[in-house]
C-alpha cells in the first residue's frame, strides 16, 4: 500500500465544524503498535454528532472522525495480533480523543483491538460495530438481571435506529417478545417485523413523561436507546422485578423520574457503556454476536455507502432518518 491513505476529517474553521474527505501520510497515524489497512467502518449516532459538530466528541480538531473500525493488520509490535489478521475496533475514545476509523488505515494500541470471532469477515464486523456491540451488552445485562426468554414481552426503543434494530433481531433470536417501540411504525412495520418483531408500536404516550409514577405493568424487561421521558415511561410500565438497560440519548439525556418503580416493583436499571467496556465482557459480546444474531437479519438492516457520502449521512442519522446500520466502505 502506498504512504497516503484517504481520511474522513472533522475541522473547526471560523468558529464551524467542517467535514471533508483529506489525503494523509504516514506521518499522520499517531504512536502505536498495531496499524491497520482498514476494509470497512460505519456510521454510529456518536459520529453524526462529531460529523457536525452538534457535540464536542472530537476533542482536538482536526482529526480522522469514525468510532469504529474492521480491517486487517498491516503491521504488528505486538505479540498479540499479527500482519494479515482480521481485527475490530470499537470505543475506547477513538474518533474522539484519538484519530478514527473513517479512513482508510488507523494506528492504535493492541489492546484495544478485537480478532474477529471464527469464521466472521470484516463486513460482518463494521455492520455491527458500536451500535450492533452496545445491542449485544444490553441483551447480556437483561439476562443477567434475570430476564429470561419467555418472561414477557421486551420493549426496545428507537427500535428502528442502529442499536434497536440489532437488539430487536437478537432479542427475538433468543426467544424474547421483542415489542418494537418506534416513530416510524407505519414506514418501518415490516422491516421491524422481518427483523422478529413480535409487535411494532408508534410511539405514542410514551413520547411524554408518564402522568402517574406507576402505569399498568407491561415489560418483563426493556433496551432503552433513546433516554428522556420514553425512559421514564417505560420505567413506570416495567413489571415487578423487571429491568431496563438504557444506553441511549437520542431523545435527550435527561431522566425526569420516581424512585417508584425500583422501590415499589424492584425493577432495576442497568447502564450500559461500550466506550470503556474491560476486554472480557469485550470478547464475549463479540462471541455472543457471532452465535446469536442472524446473518439475515443483519445483511436486512444494513446498508453499504462510500466515504463521500458518510458527511450527508450524519446529518441523516441525528433526524433519526437512518433505518438499521450504515457501513462505510472506505475504499469506494
Ligand atoms: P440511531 O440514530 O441509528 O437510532 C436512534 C433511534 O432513536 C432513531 O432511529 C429513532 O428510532 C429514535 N429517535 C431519534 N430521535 C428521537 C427522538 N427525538 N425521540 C424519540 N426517539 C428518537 O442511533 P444509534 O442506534 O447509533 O444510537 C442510539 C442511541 O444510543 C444514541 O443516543 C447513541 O448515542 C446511543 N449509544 C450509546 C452507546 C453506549 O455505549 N452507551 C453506544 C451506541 C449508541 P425510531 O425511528 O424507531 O423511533
Amino acid at each position: 500500500m502506498s504512504d497516503s491513505y484517504r481520511a474522513l476529517v472533522v475541522d473547526r474553521q471560523d468558529g464551524e465544524t467542517v467535514a471533508g474527505i483529506r489525503t494523509l501520510t504516514e506521518a499522520d497515524l499517531p504512536e502505536g503498535e498495531v496499524t491497520v489497512r482498514i476494509d470497512y467502518s460505519c456510521l454510529n449516532y456518536k459520529d453524526g454528532l462529531a460529523l457536525t459538530g452538534r457535540a464536542p466528541i472530537i476533542r482536538r480538531p482536526p482529526m480522522t472522525a469514525g468510532i469504529d473500525f474492521a480491517g486487517t493488520v498491516e503491521s504488528s509490535e505486538s505479540p498479540d495480533f499479527a500482519p494479515g489478521q482480521a481485527v475490530v475496533l470499537t470505543g475506547w475514545g477513538v474518533g474522539e480523543r484519538h484519530p478514527g476509523g473513517l479512513a482508510q488505515r488507523a494506528r492504535v494500541p493492541a489492546k484495544w483491538l478485537e480478532p474477529l470471532p471464527e469464521g466472521c469477515d470484516t463486513k460482518w464486523a463494521a455492520a455491527i460495530g458500536t451500535a450492533g456491540f452496545t445491542a449485544m451488552l444490553c441483551v447480556i445485562a437483561l439476562e443477567r438481571a434475570g430476564v429470561a426468554a419467555g418472561a414477557g414481552p421486551v420493549a426496545v426503543t428507537g427500535a428502528a435506529g442502529g442499536v434497536g434494530s440489532v437488539a430487536v433481531a437478537l432479542l427475538a433470536r433468543l426467544g424474547h417478545e421483542a415489542v418494537a417501540i418506534t416513530g416510524r411504525a407505519d414506514e418501518c412495520r415490516d422491516y421491524l417485523t422481518g427483523l422478529g418483531a413480535h409487535e411494532v408500536l408508534p410511539r405514542g404516550a410514551r413520547a411524554e413523561a408518564p402522568e402517574k409514577p406507576l402505569l399498568s405493568e407491561h415489560w418483563a424487561g426493556a433496551v432503552d436507546t433513546v433516554g428522556g421521558a420514553m425512559l421514564a415511561h417505560v420505567l413506570a410500565e416495567v413489571r415487578y422485578g423487571g429491568a431496563v438497560a438504557a444506553c441511549g440519548l437520542a431523545g435527550g439525556a435527561g431522566l425526569k423520574t420516581t424512585v417508584m418503580p425500583f422501590i415499589l416493583r424492584g425493577v432495576s436499571l442497568l447502564g450500559i457503556d461500550s466506550v470503556m467496556c474491560p476486554p472480557a465482557p469485550r470478547r464475549e459480546a463479540w462471541q455472543r454476536l457471532a452465535r446469536d444474531l442472524p446473518g439475515s437479519a443483519l445483511a436486512a438492516m444494513t446498508e453499504v455507502i462510500p466515504l463521500a457520502e458518510v458527511v450527508e449521512q450524519g446529518e441523516e442519522i441525528l433526524a433519526g432518518g437512518v433505518r438499521g446500520r450504515v457501513v462505510v466502505d472506505v475504499n469506494a
